[in-house]
């Protein structure tokens, strides 16, 4: 007799590019290293250490182009670009990165996960329906997850969201 498979759950719609699929704990053992070899700690992300954090990248030819807020037209707050190793912020949100503001740090680590995992646009192609590990916009946050977590910053996702949502219900400018 055919059993209908437990499992299985709803098709799921890509938010990002279709890449190359990476399991959580592969992202979260990739993140963590690379964070020993970067030597980034909790306080590599404060308030005072975060530039500097963020210039030492350079190193990997890693740059972050700060953009003045009018010139700035994108719904996105930040944009990676992995092609040439380059992130997009406005001035505006560089401004409260640097004042050490969490939600623009897990931003930032999100572009970052972009950047460190490689994504490009029509990377892989498959005839099966897309699963989330080949999600570019889930790896992304998996990886700032991962980061976080592992450097002990304060703030998930998922916190993070709930007060994206507080912000909104309050917000009646
Ligand atoms: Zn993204």
């Amino acid at each position: 007799m055919k059993t209908l498979d437990d499992s299985s759950e709803e098709p799921f719609r890509l938010r990002g590019h279709r890449v190359m699929p990476l399991t959580e704990q592969k992202i979260y053992s990739y993140a963590q290293g690379l964070a020993d070899k970067l030597e980034w700690k909790r306080n590599s992300f404060n308030a005072s250490n975060i530039e500097h954090t963020l210039q030492t990248l350079e190193v990997w030819k890693i740059n972050i182009d700060v953009i003045d807020d009018h010139e700035w037209i994108s719904l996105t707050r930040a944009i990676a670009e992995p092609d040439q190793l380059l992130i997009r912020v406005p001035n505006q949100f560089y401004k409260s990165l640097t004042d050490g503001l969490t939600e623009n740090v897990w931003i930032m680590l999100h572009e970052l996960g972009h950047i460190f995992l490689g994504h490009r646009a029509g990377m892989h192609f498959a005839d099966k329906h897309p699963q989330k590990q080949e999600d570019s916009e889930w790896q992304a946050d998996v990886f700032a997850d991962a980061i976080a977590e592992y450097l002990k910053l304060p703030g998930n996702k998922k916190q993070l969201e709930l007060k994206f949502e507080e912000n909104k219900g309050q917000s009646r400018t």
